[in-house]
C-alpha cells in the first residue's frame, strides 16, 4: 500500500463523517454567498442528506452564469471558461483559494497515478484560451514539487527536441495524438523505448473499456511503446480530476475534493457496476461553487475496495453524454463504446462518428472513414454487427478532410463523435 493514501481514502467511517461536515459547511456558503442557491432549504447532518437537495443542471449554468458568482468580482483571480449548453461560452470564475485547491487537485491526482517530485513532465495540452486543465497540471506539478516542460500540443517535431533534450519522465497528453508521436519517431530514426518517458498521463480521452479492461487506443500505444498510461477524467465544473491508480481497475475520486453520485433515469444512485449519469459537488469552492450538477457525463459505477486499498467510489471511463445516448433498433449504446470499438481496427486511421436523425424519427448511425484500404468499409461493419448489435452507414472521405474535422483549432481534443439530432 502506498505511503500516499489518506486515512479517509481507506476509512469509509471517517470519510462519510468528513463529508457530512464538509457538504454542511459547503450548503452554508452556498446559501449565504451564492445568488443562485441562496433560498436553497433543508440542513445536512449525514452525507445521505445530499439527495434532499435539488440537483443543477448544465442549462442552469448557461442561462444564469452570473447567478453563480458566489464572492466580489475584486476576489476573481482567474476567468476560466467551458463550451455551454447554449452555444457561448459559460464562465467559471476562480478566487485565489480555489487556485489553491485546483493546485492541491492536480497534486493529489498525480500523486494516485504514481508520481513523485522527482518526475519531470512535458505538458502537452494548452494552457491558454481559458482552459482550465493545462493551468491545473502546471501548479498541480509545482506543488508536487516538480518542473515541467509546456510544449503544448502537436507538432512531432517539437515535442521529440524536447524530450531528447529535457528528459521528461512524465508526459501529459491527449492519447490519440501518441500514435502520430511515434510514427513521427519510427521515420526519423528515434527509438521511443530507449527515451526518459516512463509514464504518459491521459487526459480527454478513455483509455479502457467499460468494464475495465485496457481499450483498443491503450493496446496499441504499448504495442509499440513501454510506457504506463494513466487514466483521468475531469471537466472545468467539477475543478476536480479523477484518476486510475497503478492498478489501473477505475478512476479514484478524490475525497477530501468532491463528493459524487452516479444516478440511474430514476434520478436515485445506481448500485456497483451499474451505469449512470455523473453527479459531482465539488467541496470547498469559493467563486463558483456547485451543489448536485448533473454533468451529464454517463459512467460504470464500482464501490469495491480497489486492490490498491482505497475504498473510495470509483467510475469507469465516460461512456458518452447523456443526450448522446443512442438507441437504433432498440439497442441502447453510448459514442464511445463505437470509438473503443473502432480503435480496435488497425486499418482504420481516421473517423469520425455521426449520429443522425432518420425520417422515421429513430436514430442514424453513420462513420466517415479514411480508407487507407478496400477492406476498411467490411471491417468496421463486421466490428459494430458483432461487438454492438449495429449496423452504420459508411461513407469514405479523404485523410485531409477527415483530419480538419478532427482537429479544430478550438478543441482541445480531436472530435470524434458529431452528434447532428435537432
Ligand atoms: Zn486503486
Amino acid at each position: 500500500m502506498s505511503e500516499a493514501l489518506k486515512e479517509i481514502e481507506i476509512d469509509s467511517e471517517k470519510r462519510n463523517a468528513y463529508w457530512a461536515v464538509q457538504l454542511a459547511a459547503h450548503v452554508d456558503y452556498l446559501k449565504k454567498h451564492s445568488p443562485f442557491y441562496k433560498d436553497l432549504k433543508g440542513k445536512v447532518s449525514t452525507v445521505a442528506d445530499i439527495t434532499q437537495f435539488p440537483f443543477t443542471s448544465k442549462d442552469d449554468l448557461a442561462e444564469r452564469n452570473e447567478d453563480f458568482l458566489a464572492i466580489p468580482q475584486s476576489e476573481i483571480r482567474d476567468y476560466s471558461a467551458t463550451s455551454g449548453t447554449l452555444g457561448d461560452p459559460v464562465s467559471y470564475y476562480l478566487s485565489e483559494k480555489d487556485l489553491q485547491r485546483l493546485a492541491q487537485n492536480e497534486k493529489g491526482s498525480l500523486e494516485i497515478a504514481g508520481c513523485t517530485s522527482k518526475d519531470v513532465f512535458q505538458l502537452m495540452t494548452t494552457i491558454d484560451k481559458q482552459f482550465m486543465a493545462g493551468l491545473a497540471y502546471q501548479m498541480g506539478v509545482r506543488t508536487l514539487g516538480s518542473g515541467m516542460v509546456r510544449t503544448g500540443p502537436g507538432v512531432p517535431y517539437m515535442q521529440w527536441r524536447s524530450i531528447l533534450k529535457y528528459k521528461p519522465t512524465v508526459l501529459i497528453a491527449v492519447p490519440s495524438f501518441i500514435p502520430y508521436l511515434l510514427d513521427y519517431a519510427e521515420k526519423n530514426g528515434i527509438d521511443a523505448n530507449t527515451t526518459s518517458v516512463k509514464k504518459i498521463v491521459a487526459i480527454g480521452e478513455a483509455l479502457t473499456n467499460a468494464d475495465l479492461e485496457n481499450g483498443a487506443l491503450m493496446n496499441r500505444i504499448k504495442d509499440r511503446w513501454n510506457v504506463e498510461l494513466i487514466s483521468t477524467y475531469a471537466s472545468t465544473e467539477m475543478a476536480t480530476a479523477f484518476t486510475a491508480c497503478a492498478e489501473n481497475s477505475g478512476l479514484h475520486v478524490q475525497p477530501e475534493l468532491i463528493i459524487v453520485e452516479v444516478i440511474g433515469e430514476d434520478g436515485k444512485q445506481v448500485k456497483h457496476g451499474e451505469i449512470g449519469e455523473v453527479v459531482v459537488t465539488p467541496l470547498g469552492v469559493e467563486g463558483t461553487p456547485l451543489l448536485r450538477y448533473r454533468t451529464g457525463d454517463i459512467c460504470k459505477y464500482y464501490d469495491s475496495t480497489c486492490s490498491c486499498g482505497r475504498t473510495t467510489p470509483r467510475l469507469g471511463p465516460v461512456l458518452g453524454r447523456k443526450q448522446q445516448m443512442i438507441k437504433v433498433k432498440g439497442t441502447t449504446i453510448y459514442p464511445n463504446m463505437i470509438v473503443e470499438a473502432l480503435n480496435a481496427i488497425e486499418e482504420l486511421k481516421q473517423y469520425i462518428i455521426e449520429i443522425s436523425t432518420n425520417e422515421w424519427g429513430g436514430d442514424e448511425l453513420s462513420i466517415r472513414c479514411e480508407a487507407s484500404s478496400n477492406e476498411v468499409p467490411r471491417l468496421i461493419t463486421e466490428r459494430l454487427r458483432s461487438g454492438l448489435r449495429v449496423t452504420p452507414n459508411i461513407i469514405v472521405e479523404e485523410a485531409k478532410v477527415l483530419r480538419e474535422l478532427r482537429f479544430s483549432e478550438n478543441h482541445r481534443k480531436p472530435i470524434l463523435v458529431r452528434d447532428l439530432r435537432g
